[in-house]
This record gives C-alpha cells, sequence and structure tokens, in this order.
C-alpha cells in the first residue's frame, strides 16, 4: 500500500490532547510555520519500500516505553577503533549532542580496541575495507554495561557487518537490552575515494549527530515518524538522511518529553547553546524561532 500523506485531521490525533500541560509545553507541541510536511517518497527512499504504521503519542503511551528511571538513568557513549583527529566526529560533541538532545547525563567510556580475538572481522570484497561484525559488539556492550545506565551506544569509523552474507550495515541495536552499535565509516566521503570537500568536516559531524539522535530516540520507543519532515524519518539512502532535519517533530517531542520529563525551554535552551558552539548556524536559529513561538515573543 502506496504511502498516504497525514491530514491535519490526524496530525493533531496524533499529536494528542494537550489540554493540562503547562502553557510552554503546550505551545511547543503546536506546530507554527516552524514544521516541514513529511515529504512525498520517491522511489527507493524509506516509505516507498517500508510500510510504517505510524504511531500517534497516546499509543507510544500506551505501549509501555523504555524510561529511564531508578538507577538507570545514564546515557553512554562507547568508542570503538580509532577516531583520527581529521576524519571523524569529535566524542565530546557526540557527547554534548545526545546530552542536549536527551536532557540526561552522557559519559564517554574508555575507547575499546578492535580486538580480534573480541571481534570477528574480515575484510570487505567489494570496498576492501576491514569490517566488524556487529553482532560481536552488541554482546561486548550487555557484557559491559555499566548498571546506572539507560543504553550504551558504541559509535565506530570501523565498517560494520551482521552476518556473513550482508555487503554491511549502518548500525543494529537491541532495544531490549538497550545496547547499539552505529558506524560513521560510511558518512565520509572518503571512504567511498573521493577527496574530502572544505566542508567535510561539518557535514559528517551533522551526519554523526543525527544518527546519534534518531538512535538513541528508538532506545526510548520511538518508532518511525509519519507525521512531519522529523530527524525520526526513516531513512534507505544519505540524501534521505541528510535532507532530514535533526529536530523532532510535535508528536515526536511529546513523547520523549513524556519519558524523560524535562523543561520544554531548557530542553530547547540547551540545544540551542549546542549548535551556537560547534557552529550549526542554521540549526542554532531555527531552535531561536522555536523558543520565540514557545515564550511568546
Ligand atoms: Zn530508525
Ligand atoms: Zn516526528
Amino acid at each position: 500500500m502506496a504511502f498516504r500523506m497525514p491530514d491535519h485531521r490526524e496530525i493533531a490525533q496524533a499529536i494528542g490532547d494537550t489540554k493540562g500541560l503547562s502553557l510552554f509545553l503546550r505551545r511547543a507541541l503546536t506546530p507554527g510555520d516552524d514544521f516541514e510536511p513529511i515529504p512525498a517518497p520517491h522511489p527507493g527512499d524509506w516509505l516507498s519500500v517500508h510500510q510504517e504504521p505510524g504511531q500517534g503519542f497516546q499509543e507510544f503511551a500506551g505501549s509501555n516505553p523504555r524510561r529511564p528511571g531508578g538507577r538507570k538513568n545514564r546515557i553512554y557513549l562507547a568508542p570503538l577503533g580509532e577516531f583520527a583527529e581529521d576524519a571523524g566526529p569529535r566524542l565530546d560533541m557526540l557527547r554534548d549532542c545526545a546530552a542536549a538532545y536527551f536532557m540526561m547525563d552522557v559519559f564517554v567510556l574508555p575507547r575499546a580496541e578492535v580486538n580480534t580475538n573480541r571481534f570477528t572481522t574480515r575484510i570487505n570484497p567489494v570496498t576492501r575495507n576491514r569490517q566488524v561484525l556487529s553482532l560481536d559488539v552488541l554482546v561486548y556492550l550487555r557484557q559491559n554495561m555499566p548498571k546506572d545506565a539507560f543504553c550504551v551506544l558504541a559509535v565506530t569509523m570501523e565498517d560494520l557487518y551482521p552476518e556473513e552474507d550482508w555487503n554491511f550495515v549502518f548500525g543494529q541495536a537491541s532495544l531490549k537490552t538497550g545496547v547499539g552499535v552505529f558506524s560513521f565509516a560510511r558518512y565520509d566521503p572518503a571512504f567511498y575515494g573521493y577527496t574530502r570537500g572544505r566542508d567535510c568536516e561539518r557535514l559528517l559531524s551533522m551526519r554523526s549527530c543525527k544518527v546519534l539522535v534518531h538512535e538513541i530516540s528508538h532506545m526510548f520507543s520511538l518508532a518511525h515518524c509519519t507525521f512531519f519532515h522529523c530527524l525520526m524519518n526513516g531513512s534507505n539512502h544519505l540524501a534521505e538522511s541528510d535532507a532530514r532535519p535533526i529536530h523532532l517533530c510535535p508528536v515526536c517531542l511529546r513523547k520523549l518529553q513524556y519519558s524523560v520529563g524535562f523543561n520544554v525551554v531548557e530542553y530547547y535552551q540547551k540545544i540551542f547553546h549546542f549548535h551556537r558552539t560547534y557552529d550549526f548556524d542554521r540549526e542554532a536559529q531555527w531552535v531561536n524561532r522555536r523558543l520565540e513561538h514557545i515564550m511568546g515573543t
């Protein structure tokens, strides 16, 4: 069945009744002009290949979503292998990104070597690059999971594969146990033999931040978004991922806010500060507009 664009009524229903919420949160859940409609899928795009049932806020809240709480209230990033100065996202940037977008404490674990006794590896016959078996990484993360971890995400510049007859995989996660591994290798133009352009570092950083926030959001049981052009849209290829904004739409924002319980003004202020710090000017401007809308200034 082809994807059908949601109408206004369906979108309002997905956001849900906001009576009883604080004024600022109600405004944050009112789209205004700041959100684009979900793009109609072209052949090869995620929604032309995958049928997404859609997940409104009420459905999400009724699905017993994974939430931080008790002693399991930290996000851990576990770097795997080398992160060269000029060829990978900065780990402190990824930490600050997750801390802002989830309003939780985020810690970077000591870097793990790609020890071939621990992780199965192979040379990909097409790219001639080394690849690490993603399942081995998930097992390792589970065995070494800190007791206070809500989730542990391994991040790596190594290419990954999920099983022998697959060419590669961008990442793999286990929602049940809260572990995942994501490779940024294929976000680097050099992986495909292209020279790194002037804006390469910024591009790689933005791609890495987007994949990080998207994948951690899945750890909170957020399904793919079918309501707006949103970070939680599914993506089938790099151009589709690049086109996605880094922000959550009102439906997805409501889910995350419900689970983490943050103050929405502080949330956007922290995200604004993050984008300013790392020179993501366009994103900072968007957040600033959103804050003005919320605070009525
Ligand atoms: Zn996804
Ligand atoms: Zn969304």
